[in-house]
């Protein structure tokens, strides 16, 4: 009979699974901080397409009834519907009747190119007739004697071009790219607004016909998000969210 040292195996089998657990944590630590210093080092493609002046506006100190509005900023994400080029080529038109006047301040094309149309300090015009509904209750300043009460006073608007497959009405679409969520998380870190004040076009429309941006991946876009803000965090420690007046960026081209 082959006699053999039970404890020294025991001890053994231990020792070996102790080894498998470590090399394993050992593992996920390096993947997951790869992946951390992938998007440490992530900068997108950003340009400048500047929105004819007619297309936008100044943000307003005070209401059309002469009270001051002091509203926090919040994002409000669209979608083009039709191509980033011919968004662009729109916005870039005059449109002297006040009905046609239409922006956004940033759209994000389908390989995640952020074409910067109206700088954050200006009030471009993505949401007409809209209200934020947060947790210090509904939000809207009327600008206009004719025009809704809308949140483009306070609104820093962000469009994902729409897939080729999404040019209709139709309630879906194939959805957005990895590049597009990957670019719209960290232009919303970078903005330093809080996740709790980050909407959509059709969270805030009063009219009833907005439903944009179909087909958008919540948990991608709020799981990148999330990462993109701590590490925004972690070289930024004292920074608060910021007031509608100190969002300016990027800086216009020379
Ligand atoms: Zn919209």
């Amino acid at each position: 009979m082959r006699r053999f040292n039970a404890p020294l195996l025991q001890g053994l089998m231990l020792f070996l699974g102790a080894l498998a657990c470590v090399l394993t944590l050992h593992v996920h630590a390096v993947n997951s901080q790869t992946v951390h210093s992938k998007l440490a080092n992530f900068r997108p493609v950003e340009v400048w397409r500047p929105a004819h002046e007619t297309n936008f506006g100044k943000r307003y100190a005070k209401d059309i009834y002469g009270r001051p509005v002091s509203n926090a900023p919040i994002v409000v994400l669209h979608e083009t519907v039709i191509s980033a080029a011919s968004t662009i080529r729109v916005f870039q038109t005059p449109h002297y009747n006040e009905d046609e006047q239409a922006s956004y301040h940033a759209l994000i094309t389908r390989n995640g190119t952020i074409v910067h149309l109206v700088s954050a300090k200006n009030r471009a015009f993505g949401a007409g007739n809209s209200v934020f509904r947060g947790p210090n209750g509904p939000e809207a300043v009327k600008t206009h004697r004719i025009y809704p009460a809308s949140v483009n006073n306070f609104a820093y608007h962000i469009s994902l071009e729409t897939p080729a497959d999404g040019n209709h009405n139709g309630n879906y679409h194939s959805g957005y790219s990895q590049a597009q969520y990957q670019s719209l998380a960290w232009l919303v870190a970078r903005s330093r607004i809080p996740h709790s004040r980050v909407t959509t076009h059709k969270g805030v429309d009063r009219s009833g016909s907005r439903k944009d941006p179909r087909s958008f991946n919540q948990r991608s876009f709020n799981s990148l998000l999330q990462r993109f803000s701590q590490l925004d965090e972690s070289k930024l420690t004292s920074l608060r969210p910021p007031m509608i007046g100190e969002l300016d960026f990027p800086p216009l081209p020379q």
